[in-house]
């Protein structure tokens, strides 16, 4: 071992190594100077020692007070208990500090962009300069803990599906176009000029052909790319575990996602989690919360009161229904006094946003005191208001909200009104919203205890799962005039719908699944179809022609006509995983180094022009 290796981390000396000499490696976090001493905190990621500098040993002591943050050094020295009342409970190395004997600077720093402290109240440098720099970024406490949390969460899959007899199997990066509803990422080949490989959206090909050669339960940790518009939560190449499995049914799909779920949440954040998952149909959701993955940790479910509206005196509500249209509401119980008429009249918050979603207009009325009033109110008799009273449940200090229209809109306007209701009205808290709160607090409480913060712990009541099940299998593409597959052109149809297939595809549900998590969809599968006349039939009905589809997807096609067994399978998008375990609503806080929101690679600079050579090779010219 070289003279200045490390002989302990900087998060693993306590009372008991007190009088023994170490040797630490490390950055140096911050230096303080006393006048006769100087301390440095020295840090990796394992934690932080206080290395102490005294100002007897002279030539030393100018050492370490030409310091700069980040300098990278080994420090030898004594480890001694800290003088009386200087001990810090808030970190485990926190009673003892290192005397140091000498110091070796094994590579300078110059002054940082940006610190990568993270004292209590300080603000976080701009984004965009923190992804530049993301080497020092990840230098960061909290960055670090989630990156140990993401290692965590992947070990407890492997270890999971490992013991279930599942094989870790890997799929090509260069293939051919798998369409999950993306553009491809296109990569030119170089031996045969104008022709592409297509990144993977996801292995969901190849894994079927694994089912198809009998390797009966695979998974992977996989990276899938998809070129679309990147939002909070997506980035451009993103992690999933692929999973797949032969001779199953649906809920042996879901039970087998819900043992591993419970394994993980206990392992990296100790929590048990209530399984099975709720299943609600899609159908179901769709009314009840106007989205397909609506967030259960709070109620305000979407009421159809067509029938009640039909017996008003409204005519824009029974025009609505005389269209065929529905009238559904939302009661928001408690919510009169939170937003005043002004608010609900047109271009009002809540207006706008139902308009926003199509629909034409919001009617509202309150109940105040033991009466309604309001937009609408005056076109209801008395009887048909204690009917509607009824079936909103609807009680003193309530605002009900009712859209009208086709089913479609009616559903999506009053879906996007109780998401931002959810939030506005306070109905859930963010289990990270809630730790910071009591962080703050406890590092209060523990400070004048002079005892370590008992960190967070979230509860199973933080997380609210759920299956949504029966997706229907397509949708009407208006730009293409054609039917569109909703969840992959792999997906099998309902038994009992196979009938409706020729006549009325819109009628026909998927046998498809997503799992949600609090509003976010972090999982979607389904069972496939394992026939090769149905897959035919189902390329057909998308539009493909025999030999287009045959061209495409000629090797699945044959492949399914060999033996193939039934089979299906789920993604998990890790990324969301991580970030809801994390407690960040950035997906780009849980990956090491993230695209910025256009795509771009900050620190490298990609994506970037190439040599006029490369361009050559490849046979393209840019115009
Ligand atoms: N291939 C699908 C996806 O990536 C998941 C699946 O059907 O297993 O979303």
């Amino acid at each position: 071992m070289a003279e200045w290796q490390r002989t302990h981390t900087c998060g693993e000396l306590r009372e008991e190594h007190v009088g023994k000499t170490v040797t630490l490696n490390g950055w140096v976090l911050i230096t303080r100077n006393y006048g006769k001493q100087t301390f440095v905190d020295l840090r990796d990621r394992y934690g932080l020692t206080q290395v102490v500098f005294e100002a007897d040993a002279a030539a030393l002591f100018q050492q370490a007070n030409d310091l700069g943050r980040e300098f990278v050094v080994a420090v030898t020295g004594t480890v001694r208990t800290r003088v009386e009342g200087a001990a810090r409970a808030d970190i485990a190395t926190g009673k003892v500090e290192v005397e140091a004997a000498s110091l070796t600077v094994l590579n300078p720093s110059p002054p940082l962009p940006f610190s990568v402290t993270e004292f209590p109240d300080e603000k976080l440098a701009n984004e965009d300069l923190r992804l530049q720099y993301r080497y020092l970024d990840l230098r960061r406490r909290s960055l670090q803990q989630v990156l140990v949390l993401r290692h965590r969460m992947n070990k407890v899959i492997r270890d999971h599906l490992d013991a279930r007899g599942f094989l870790e199997l890997e799929t090509p990066l260069l293939g051919k176009s798998t369409p999950e509803g993306a553009r491809d990422y296109l990569v030119p080949s170089r031996v045969f000029n104008g022709e592409f490989f297509a990144l993977p959206q996801s292995p969901q090909l190849y894994k079927q052909l694994l089912m198809i050669a009998g390797y009966d339960k695979y998974f992977q940790i996989a990276r899938c790319l998809r070129d679309e518009d990147l939002r909070a939560d997506r980035q451009p190449e993103f992690t999933q575990l692929d999973v797949e499995m032969s001779f199953v049914e649906r809920d042996d799909v879901l039970g087998c996602m819900e043992t591993l779920a419970a394994d993980i949440f206990s392992t990296c954040l100790g929590i048990q989690l209530p399984i099975p998952f709720p299943r609600l149909t899609h159908a179901e959701v769709v009314a009840k919360y106007g989205s397909d993955k609506p967030d259960l940790r709070f109620g305000l479910e979407i009421v159809d009161i067509t029938e009640v509206a039909g017996r008003s005196d409204a005519t824009f509500l029974k025009d609505a229904i005389a269209a065929g249209g529905v009238v559904r509401a939302i009661n928001a119980t408690g919510a009169a006094a939170k937003f005043s008429n002004t608010a609900l009249k047109p271009g009002g918050e809540l207006p706008k946003l139902a308009d926003a979603h199509k629909a034409k207009g919001l009617a509202w009325m309150k109940y105040e005191g033991d009466k309604f009033t309001g937009s609408i109110e005056k076109f209801f008799p008395d009887a048909v208001k204690a009917e509607l009273k009824a079936r909103l449940n609807v009680a003193a200090g309530d605002l009900v909200l009712i859209v009208a229209g086709p089913e479609a809109v009616a559903s999506e306007a009053l879906g996007a009104l109780r998401t931002h209701l959810g939030a506005a009205l306070k109905l859930y808290r963010n289990w990270w919203d809630e730790k910071a709160e009591y962080d703050a607090a406890e590092e209060d409480r523990a400070k004048k205890a002079k005892r370590a913060p008992v960190p967070f712990v979230p509860r199973p009541e933080h997380f609210h799962f759920l299956w949504v099940t029966d997706f229907p299998m397509f949708g009407w593409d208006d730009e293409e005039k054609r039917w569109a597959a909703i969840h992959h052109p792999f997906t099998a149809p309902m038994d009992e719908d196979v009938a409706h297939l020729a006549a009325d595809p819109g009628k026909v549900r998927a046998k498809a699944y997503d799992l949600v998590l609090n509003g976010y969809e972090v999982g979607g599968g389904s069972i496939r179809i394992h026939r090769q006349e149905v897959q035919s039939r189902v390329f057909e009905l998308l539009g493909m022609a025999a030999d287009d589809a045959k061209a495409r997807f000629g090797f699945l096609l044959d492949a399914l006509r060999s033996g193939a067994p039934p089979h299906g399978g789920i993604a998990l998008g890790l990324d969301r995983w991580a970030m809801l375990l994390a407690g960040t609503t950035n997906i780009r806080d849980v990956i090491a180094f993230p695209k910025n929101q256009k795509a771009r690679d900050l620190m490298t600079g990609a994506p970037a022009a190439v040599d006029e050579r490369q361009l050559k090779d490849l046979g393209i010219r840019l115009s």
